[in-house]
């Protein structure tokens, strides 16, 4: 199998994320894993909406990361679904490297979508604006309906690419500052918080439109 593309280290690029374990990436499955994980992939699309990706996402259908990322549970290991499968397709990827979803779909693993980047190269394309789609294709909103854009946006996340609702987070601070006090906020409370953020955030009638 070629190697992947090696780029020389850059100590300037920032990692965002804990570097790829290669161990938890190997270049070759046995037939039982390769079964286990291909079992959860639905090759069957959607259609990517960016015009250089060759044939449909091939959506993971297992657990995700908060992020959207699959994660498949090998040797002991959490490897990413998406990286997996362009390890063994393409060899082994430099863990200086991200790999780079082409359609912005980040639950697809269909090699063809994949490329291997520099965090740089990453961040500047997550800055991108992302197109909405009828489907996954782009993350607009949280899991509690929130609009990602700014200004509920992370600046963490949107200076390394990612796109984390900024109410949502400080809700989550608020849960850990009440926790340490003894309080534990239920599910609705969480929302009540949280949305209150988001009015705070966007305005107050934020949350009114249907
Ligand atoms: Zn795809
Ligand atoms: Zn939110």
């Amino acid at each position: 199998m070629p190697a992947g593309p090696s780029l020389p280290h850059n100590p300037s690029i920032r990692r965002w994320q804990v570097k790829a374990n290669p161990a938890n990436y190997p270049e070759q499955l046995t037939e039982k894993e390769s079964g286990l994980f291909w079992m959860k992939v639905n090759k069957a699309g959607p259609w990517p909406l960016q015009k250089n990706c060759q044939g449909k996402c091939w959506t993971w259908t297992a657990g995700r990361v908060n992020e959207g990322y699959g994660r498949f549970y090998l040797r002991g290991g959490k490897p990413l679904a998406h990286r997996l499968s362009y390890v063994l397709r393409n060899g082994s990827v430099g863990d200086e490297l991200k790999i780079d979803h082409l359609c912005r779909n980040r639950s697809c693993v269909n090699p063809d979508h994949l490329e291997p980047v520099t965090d740089a190269v990453n961040t500047r394309r997550g800055r991108l604006p992302l197109v909405a789609g009828k489907s996954m294709l782009a993350r607009t909103h949280c899991p509690r309906g929130h609009l990602l854009n700014a200004p509920n946006l992370r600046a963490d996340d949107v200076k390394h690419g990612r796109r984390g609702c900024l109410s949502c987070a400080r809700a989550r601070s608020k849960y850990h500052d009440f926790k340490r006090r003894g309080i534990i906020l239920d599910p609705d409370d969480f929302r009540r918080v949280s949305d209150a953020f988001y009015r705070e955030i966007m305005g107050p009638e934020a949350l009114e439109t249907p």
